[in-house]
């Protein structure tokens, strides 16, 4: 089996090894270059996305921020999953919005900005606090306002004007105005939808980010109401689209009940613990899915953090007595992910004191939030 990326970055890479014991063979299309390169290597296997497409039993993705000429050619195929409408539906937050009204899920409130008035209406209908979010190109916390007082109306606004205006999407660009929610926690749920409409949904991992990047991602132990909650909004959202591969949403627990924040059509970060944490993971259920094969268990054989490794720091090799380390081979800059580590316990609060031993081993600034992440798990 054949199966095509599109995008060639640790996400592809991690499919890629995940696939390889399944004869799968994945290729990845790098969308700014237009070549199609090896996951692993990054040597050049071709040029151009219809020679990729030609050549690939199968066509996915491991980002949804893809220009939509380049998705309808995928889509034409007959052969690309999840599709169209749910990369362009994760890539744009106002349809992304319309998505979990339609699938009736519990999320923040919100307005479309596209002019001065529609913001002067957001403030007058949300209220402050505001969080407002660019619809196109938002990452890792990038293309966000904070309002917080009446006294920053103007500035802000001053700052989003001048995004609109300057923004290469041109008129499909807009800002979304959401009411500021006042959660306990960040969780997301990764889970595998098949063509036939199967499930396997992993427990909940719970997030916790530094400067809009997420550091560690834990995998211990849940509360069956919130995770039946999250299962039932994650079956909700996947038949919607009809769904077909892994797909992640991440949600705000206020007071155990959650709210959707967003949802990523792909294998997702928050996922990667699944590498050490659960029967079968999220990498290979993806290609399950997408490939047609029956999907793998999702059930976690023991507790899993994730930390993940951004930026240029040292990560000395003893951290390996205690843990398994994945890197991407990408050259260290600021606030990029080049690896992750994942560690693992017979417990949750074991899974806290390795994580406490392993913070002992790298430097606090570099990696922020383990001890955070420990005491969470006693
Ligand atoms: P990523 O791609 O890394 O998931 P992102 O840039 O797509 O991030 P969001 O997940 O929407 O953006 O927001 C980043 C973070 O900002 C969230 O994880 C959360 O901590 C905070 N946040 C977002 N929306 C709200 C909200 N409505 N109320 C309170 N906090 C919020
Ligand atoms: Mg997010």
């Amino acid at each position: 089996m054949k199966v095509l990326v599109l995008g060639a970055g640790q996400l592809a890479r991690m499919m890629a090894l995940a696939g390889a014991p399944l004869n799968i063979k994945i290729s990845a299309y790098d969308v700014r270059s237009g070549k199609i390169v090896h996951p692993l290597t990054q040597e050049v296997l071709g040029q151009g996305l219809e020679n990729g497409i030609a050549d690939a039993d199968v066509i996915t993705a491991e980002f949804e921020h893809i220009a939509p000429d380049i998705l309808s050619v995928c889509q034409a195929s007959g052969r690309f999953y999840p599709g169209e409408e749910a990369i362009l539906t994760g890539g744009d937050r106002r349809k992304e919005k319309t998505l979990l009204d339609r699938a009736g899920v519990n999320n923040a409130r919100y307005q479309v900005i596209e002019n001065r008035d529609d913001y002067d209406a957001a403030i007058a209908k949300i209220g402050l606090p505001l969080i407002l979010k660019s619809a196109l190109d938002g990452y890792d916390g990038k293309g966000q306002w904070r309002l917080k007082t009446d006294r920053d109306i103007d500035a802000v606004w001053q700052d989003i004007g001048q995004f609109l205006k300057t923004s290469p999407q041109g008129s499909r660009q807009c800002v979304i105005a959401e009411e500021f929610v006042p959660f306990d926690r960040e969780v997301s749920l990764i889970g595998a939808r098949n063509a036939q409409g199967e499930l396997e949904i992993y427990p909940l991992t719970e997030n916790i980010h530094t400067n809009g990047i997420l550091s560690v991602s834990i995998s211990a132990g849940e509360n069956d109401a919130v995770q039946s909650q999250a299962e039932a909004m994650f079956k909700s959202v996947a038949d919607t689209l009809n769904y077909v591969g892994v797909l992640a949403i991440e949600f705000f627990d206020v007071d155990g009940t959650l709210m959707v924040n967003e949802i990523a059509p792909r294998v997702h970060n928050s996922g990667h613990w699944t590498q050490q944490g659960a029967d079968v993971c999220q990498f290979e259920n993806h290609l399950r899915a997408v490939c047609d094969l029956p999907l793998g268990s999702a059930k976690r054989i023991r507790p899993t953090a994730m930390i993940n490794i951004v930026g240029n720091v040292t990560v000395p090799t003893s951290v390996m007595h205690q843990a398994h380390v994945h890197w991407y081979d990408k050259e260290p800059r600021p606030g990029r992910k080049i690896g992750h580590i994942n560690l693992c316990a017979d417990s949750a609060s074991t899974l806290g004191d390795t994580l406490d031993s392993i913070a002992e081993l790298l430097v606090d600034d570099e990696f922020p939030a383990l001890k955070l992440a420990a005491d969470n798990l006693r």
